[in-house]
């Protein structure tokens, strides 16, 4: 069945608004493989001694992906004020888009006449589709970043939802409801949907639709969420290889899994070890992380999954994060954090994070940072950047852009190469120590 974004009429709409009557769960039996997964692949390279950290490359029918990599993000097909360009120019190896914005406008149909994500946007290099589902399910929350489902309650308030929101997203066991953010327009996501979607942007990796749940959830929410995300991943894995044989002339799209359990050790186990059974490309590690227990999560998740198959952690991109995730098994990251607080001036630095709205950058004709690669800092000073950004002008966004994004995929760069050199422990040390010696200065914080 054909998912449809429009709604003909009044009448229509109704009837669609309907939770669907629950059905029983029936297993399904999920073939050992497909026949083309062998388009997509993972190399184990360098292992770090006595951790779950490794380098090693994905390869994908656009190219490879050199590993640790931060992969950045392009959530509307296009990262923010660069052209596809100027981002290959920092280094960035792969671009991630967003299932859900896209499918919102211009819409997955499109970008399949258009030959795909990547021939759309002119990107030449891999490309990865989020599922959509943590955009959806924040939608739940009225955009406050906490979420909860189960306190929806018709006998009182929902105190999930942010002041003044609607909640836009309700979660049942068959999919999501979720109103655009964009008109109101009422639509459904479903594992299949996501499935249909992702394929029709066409990514080179794409993840399966899964619930996302906050730390706030009660331990029973959070042992039936896992359980509708395992079933969730049977239904994107069917919906995957039906698609891929449908769409056999198009390039193989890889699907990872998404393992979530929170903080909770035998509920993030228990995942990896049902999704690691079913014949997915990849894992993505998804769901609320305190900052505290990254590297904890991060290492549980790397004992259990299959070492031959890439794991990608979703939306983290501070420095300590990186050295954490990468120490303990995490392959790829993403993050919007560099290009978006960009557009607020803030820059980073080995010695923190600084915002160049400061007076003190009037008259300051060094670059960004001294010693920066980037084209931003070869070319421009603070002095300059700072009066872009104090006379409204796009431009201060692209420059600054340029510089976060490659600072941060250079220190995943260096952080490679240091696996591999043997000097990672010495080489962590000494950055986190210089970034967070007390440098930086409150405003360049979020
Ligand atoms: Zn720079």
């Amino acid at each position: 069945m054909r998912h449809t974004r429009q709604v003909p009429n009044e009448a229509k709409k109704r009837r669609r608004a309907e939770p669907p009557a629950p059905q029983p769960y029936v297993q399904p039996e999920l073939p050992d493989a497909h026949p083309r997964q062998s388009a997509f692949s993972y190399e184990v390279g360098t292992r770090l001694p006595g951790r779950h950290g490794r380098t090693g490359v994905i390869h994908t029918p656009h190219g490879d992906v050199k590993t640790p990599a931060f992969i950045v993000v392009g959530t509307k097909a296009t990262v923010k004020a660069l052209t596809p360009e100027q981002v290959a120019a920092t280094g960035a190896q792969a671009m991630l888009a967003n299932a859900y914005h896209l499918y919102l406008q211009p819409g997955h149909d499109l970008l399949d006449a258009a030959g795909g994500l990547g021939r759309f946007t002119n990107w030449q290099g891999p490309t990865y589709t989020d599922s959509g589902g943590f955009q959806v399910m924040s939608l739940g929350s009225g955009f406050k970043k906490v979420i909860d489902m189960n306190t929806v309650d018709s006998s009182g308030p929902d105190d999930a939802v942010a002041p003044g929101k609607e909640r836009l997203a309700n979660v049942d066991d068959d999919g999501v409801w979720f109103k655009s953010h964009i008109n109101g327009d009422k639509h459904r996501f479903t594992p299949e949907v996501s499935m249909q979607v992702q394929h029709g942007i066409g990514a080179d990796v794409m993840f399966a639709f899964d619930e996302l749940t906050t730390l706030h959830n009660s331990r029973g929410y959070q042992e039936e969420a896992l359980e509708r995300t395992r079933r969730w991943a049977e239904r994107c894995i069917q919906e995957h290889f039906r698609l891929t044989d449908e769409r056999e002339g198009k390039d193989y799209q890889a699907l990872f899994g998404v393992i979530q359990g929170a903080q909770f050790e035998d509920l993030r186990r228990k995942a990896c070890q049902d999704l690691a059974a079913m014949p997915f490309d990849g894992f993505g590690l998804g769901g609320a992380l305190e900052k505290e227990n990254l590297g904890t999560i991060v290492g549980w998740c790397a004992e259990e999954l299959p070492e031959d198959k890439p794991r990608h952690l979703l939306g983290i991109s501070e420095p300590d994060d990186l050295f954490w995730a990468i120490e303990n098994g995490a392959d790829t990251f993403d993050c919007v954090s560099p290009t978006r607080v960009a557009r607020n001036s803030a820059f980073y630095t080995d010695h923190g994070r600084f915002n160049l709205s400061g007076r003190r950058y009037k008259t300051d004709f060094t670059p960004l940072q001294e010693g920066c690669d980037c084209y931003s800092c070869l070319n421009y000073t603070r002095a300059y950047i700072h009066h872009l950004f104090k006379a409204d002008e796009l431009l201060s966004h692209t420059l600054i852009s340029i510089h976060n994004i490659r600072f941060t995929v250079r220190l995943v760069d260096r952080a490679r190469e240091a696996i591999e050199d043997g000097t990672f422990f010495e080489l962590k040390d000494r950055v986190l120590a210089d970034y967070y010696a007390g440098a930086g200065d409150p405003q360049g914080r979020d």
